[in-house]
């Protein structure tokens, strides 16, 4: 990303911009377009709404975590009218909860359901693949728009197998890119909504968007720099492999989990099938302060837990495995863990970080490339 920024009207950019505004789809797993903002996630969620919403129109969303909550309270701003199924921030968006609100909507009032793929505030991964049939089951209408801002890139996703309408995306996650690119995938029908939705628009509009893309060009100034970096980033997944990639984070999450149940702590996610490859969210021992913990490890080690956010402020510290991660950098993280532990005074089992080496072991390491980067 450290080259110089050049025009962006000439031959050398549109080379660039071809080449992302491809590659993103293979990202994506789709042939539809995929549209990249000078933006962050939260940009690319009022992308969404913008270009297939009217104010007024229902929608569904479920409350997965702080970040559905957030995508829900924006929604509301944009005069949406919101039906959120309440969650516990301890389970994924229940497909059989989604069915049977659109079975009931007999008008198909709803316009659109709206996920959040995988929960960054309590490490669980919502199986849209299982919305989807359950939308399909009630022959329901409504559009499907989905926030991949901690999975794409780290966790398995297929925009159009999925028959996703809108995904929208960032580049500071899975993409192992500095914040600053926002995206959206669209489908057909997702494109047809945007021909006729009435909320106003401008700088988020498709339309502008998506002429000058055919060629290459963005409408305004793109951020050329993070688009180096992107074109980097997807060479790198494409190369090592999406699925190889998925595995690997599965992989790691494993271990991380194995290390955890090692410590006597509790993992927040309770189903099984929506543990989140992307992170794991720990519960503290009651009594027991999770951000006087993180500072702990901070001060001691130089490491950043995530935090709890909203709701599980103080109760949960979040280890993070996406992006480039590999099975060096995590044993140095749970390392980090199970001696801040101690240092904390947190009530724990010793052995953790063995028993999460025992698991890697056991799994297959040898596709891991990243691996054999730090290692040459
Ligand atoms: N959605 C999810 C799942 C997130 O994890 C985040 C940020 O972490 C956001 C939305 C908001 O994205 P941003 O902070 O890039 O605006």
């Amino acid at each position: 990303m450290d080259k110089q920024v050049i025009d962006h009207r000439g031959p050398e950019f549109q080379r660039l911009g071809r080449a992302v505004l491809e590659g993103c789809r293979a990202l994506f797993k789709t042939a539809g377009p995929v549209v990249i903002y000078p933006s962050s996630g939260t940009g690319a969620w009022e992308a969404a709404i913008v270009n297939t919403l009217s104010p007024g129109d229902r929608v569904l969303m479920v409350e997965t975590g702080h970040f559905a909550t957030l995508w829900r309270k924006m929604a509301g701003r944009w005069g949406l009218e919101v039906d959120f199924i309440p969650g516990d921030w301890r389970r994924g968006a229940d497909p059989a909860a989604v069915e049977a609100k659109l079975v009931e909507d007999r008008s198909h009032a709803i316009k659109a359901v709206m996920i959040v793929h995988n929960e960054t505030s309590t490490g669980v991964t919502s199986r849209i693949g299982e919305i989807r049939k359950a939308m399909d089951a009630a022959a329901h209408p409504a559009l499907l728009l989905v926030d991949t801002i901690s999975s794409l890139g780290s966790a398995d996703y297929r925009h159009d197998e999925w028959g996703v309408d809108v995904t929208v995306s960032c580049s500071q996650k899975g993409l192992m890119l500095p914040p600053g690119l926002g995206f959206t995938a669209i489908s057909d029908k997702a494109l047809a909504a945007s021909k006729t939705n009435k909320m106003p628009r401008s700088y988020w509009d498709w339309d502008d968007m998506l002429k000058p893309n055919a060629n290459g060009f963005f409408p305004y100034t793109p951020a050329t720099n993070l688009l180096y970096g992107l074109q980097e980033a997807l060479t790198m997944l494409l190369e090592e492999g999406l699925d190889r990639v998925f595995a690997r984070h599965q992989r790691l999450a494993a271990a991380t989990r194995t290390a955890v149940r090692g410590w006597g702590l509790e993992i927040l996610c309770e189903e099984p099938a929506e543990y989140s490859p992307v992170l794991t969210a720990v519960l503290m021992p009651p009594g027991h302060d999770a951000d006087q913990f993180r500072k702990v490890v901070l001060d001691n080690f130089n490491m950043s837990l995530g935090a709890g956010l909203a709701k599980l402020a103080g109760k949960i510290f979040r280890i993070g495995h996406l992006g480039e991660c590999n099975e060096l950098v995590l044993m140095a993280a749970l390392t980090g863990v199970e001696m801040g532990l101690a240092a904390a005074g947190v009530p724990h089992r010793a052995g953790g970080v063995t028993a999460a080496m025992r698991e890697l072991e056991a799994r297959d390491m040898t596709n891991s490339p990243s691996l054999r980067v730090v290692a040459s």
